[in-house]
Parts: structure tokens; sequence; C-alpha cells
């Protein structure tokens, strides 16, 4: 009921929550040796055709007592740790490598596209570049078949030194989405000195237009924001799409790509090529 996929406990199991936590961290190190974390998929779609234009890996912890763990109950701890760092490696490894899998499957190698977060310890990260070079490298993926999704409250305030990197990056032709986008309260001007070639609208927006008639604020904020973002040559996606009625709203609004459960949840990588193939006949 919380959204977001979360697999949390409720309120009355706190103080077991804060045993968990201290649990939880010190059992990171080993379950990333142990390879308990996997990786679910969710397509991202064309709002034009309903094509399948990419996937996002979301990352999950298998965790041998409390079952299948969200990204919400260790991403935040592993960042404290700085386990992220090796974590993030292999998110992206397996990721990049899933995509490759993917373009070698369809003859026509089709424009699939790969999305994976990035966290601010791993963008301060002074390996980051080097990283991506050689898991791209390794796997043979163009740099142009890989979006890193930053959060924009990560980017506020950032200063030359964090955006070097990023700047590297997008000149290697890998794409860089602003995640979360609308949540974060930055200055609008700002976008222009930003490497990102993408803005990923943040579900609160997404859910205005699940009403009936759709929220007529929310609608003129995604119109201004769409607007701005495409005089700007940035494309939008909007995540949380539930119902038919908000893709359509939205992509009357001019957005370009969708992510959601109306589409598809988080799932193995089998149901990414399945989607494909589905598109392909
Ligand atoms: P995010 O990047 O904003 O990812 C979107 C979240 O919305 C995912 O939650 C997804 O399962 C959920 N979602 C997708 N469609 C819908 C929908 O239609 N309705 C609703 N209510 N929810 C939807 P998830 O998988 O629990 O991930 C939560 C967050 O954890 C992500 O938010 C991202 O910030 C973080 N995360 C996930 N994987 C990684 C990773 O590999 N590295 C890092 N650094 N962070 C990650
Ligand atoms: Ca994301
Ligand atoms: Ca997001
Ligand atoms: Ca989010």
């Amino acid at each position: 009921s919380a959204g977001g996929n979360r697999y949390e406990r409720a309120d009355p199991e706190a103080d077991a929550r804060a045993i968990t936590r201290h649990g939880l961290t010190t059992a990171l190190p080993a379950a990333l040796d142990r390879g308990e974390f996997f990786i679910e998929y969710q397509p991202l779609v064309h709002l034009g055709d309903g094509t399948v234009h990419g996937a996002e890996a979301l990352v999950r912890w298998c965790h041998p007592q409390h079952g299948v763990l969200g990204p919400d109950r260790f991403i935040p701890l592993a960042e404290h740790t700085g386990l992220i760092v090796p974590l993030g490696r292999w998110v992206l490894d397996e990721a990049v490598r899933q995509a490759r899998f993917w373009k070698h499957r369809h003859a026509d190698g089709g424009p699939l596209r790969i999305n994976v977060n990035l966290s601010p310890t791993q963008l301060h990260h002074p390996g980051l570049v080097g990283d991506i070079t050689d898991v791209l490298d390794r796997s043979g993926l163009a740099p142009g078949a890989l979006c890193l999704e930053v959060t924009e409250s990560a980017l506020i305030g950032a200063d030359e030194d964090l955006l070097k990197p990023l700047r590297q990056l997008a000149e290697m032709g890998v794409d860089i989405a602003l995640d979360d986008f609308g949540t974060g309260y930055s200055n609008l001007a700002n976008l222009r000195r930003l490497p990102v070639s993408v803005l990923k609208l943040d579900r609160s927006f997404t859910r205005g237009m699940q009403q009936h008639p759709a929220d007529p604020v929310d609608m003129k904020i995604v119109e201004g924001i769409v607007s701005l973002a495409h005089s700007l040559e940035l494309a939008v996606t909007v995540e949380g799409v539930e119902t038919a009625a908000q893709a359509e709203q939205l992509r009357a609004l001019g957005c370009d790509t969708a992510q959601g459960w109306y589409y598809a949840r988080p799932g193995a990588p089998d149901r990414i090529h399945s989607l494909v193939l589905a598109d392909a006949v």
C-alpha cells in the first residue's frame, strides 16, 4: 500500500525492523559474495505505438531468512556503508550483459536499451567512468544503448567536479536521465548545464492523471515540463503508469516513453524478450 513496490513490515514491528536494519547492513558484503542479489527488468514503452523501447534494471535481494527484499530496504544501507560501489558495479555488469544478450537474440538487432540506476555515492566514486568503460568494452554493447539514471536531488547544486564524469560519459554516447524529476525543487534553468538527455517525470505527477477527469493543475504542470524539455531537446519518460486513461493523457500531453504496471511489472529478463517478440509480429 505504500507504493513503490516496497516489501515493508507494518509499524508495530518497528523494533524488529531496527534490529533487522543492523542485521541487513552487516549481511550485505557476504550477500554480494554469495550471489543473493538479482535483477528484475521493467519495460519502457513508446507512448506513440506501445512498442518496447528498453528496460530498467531494478535490483532485489533474495535474503535467506527474510525472503525477497526490495531496494528501498537495502540500497540506503549499501549507500551508507559504501557497499553500493561494488553492488552497483555488479548491477551494471549484469544488466549490460543482459542487454547484449537480448540484442543477440533479436535478429533485427532492435534498439533495445538498458537503464541502470546510479546512486550519489557511485557518482562521487573516482572509478565510475573507468568501470563503465570496462563494462561496455567487455560486453560489446554500444554506449548509446546504455542510459544511466541519476536522481534530480543527487544533482541539485552539483559542481563541475561532480558533473565532469557525467559529461565524459555523455560524450561517449551514454544517455543520462534525470530520475524522479519534479520532486527535487531544482532550478529549471539549471537543466541547461546538466549533461542529461532524458527527464524521468516522477510518479507523483502521473498520479494526477489517474483521476476522472484528470487533475487540471497536474496536467498544466506536465504540459509545461514537456514543452520545456522538448525545447531543450530532452526526451520525457513518465513512470508509474497504471491505467489506460493515464497512458492516453500522457501521450496526448506529448510525453515520449512510459513505464508502469499498466504495461508490465518488473520481472524476469525472459519477460522483456517475449514482449519484444510480441511487438515484432
Ligand atoms: P526508481 O528508480 O524511481 O524506480 C521505479 C520504482 O517504481 C520501482 O520500485 C518500480 O518497481 C516502481 N514502479 C514501477 N511501475 C510502477 C507503477 O506503475 N506503480 C507503482 N506504484 N510503482 C511502480 P523498486 O523496484 O522498489 O525500486 C525502488 C527504488 O530503488 C528505485 O526507484 C531506485 O531509486 C532504487 N533502485 C533500484 N535498483 C537500484 C540499483 O540497482 N541501484 C541503485 N542505486 N538504486 C536502485
Ligand atoms: Ca530509476
Ligand atoms: Ca524514478
Ligand atoms: Ca522513485
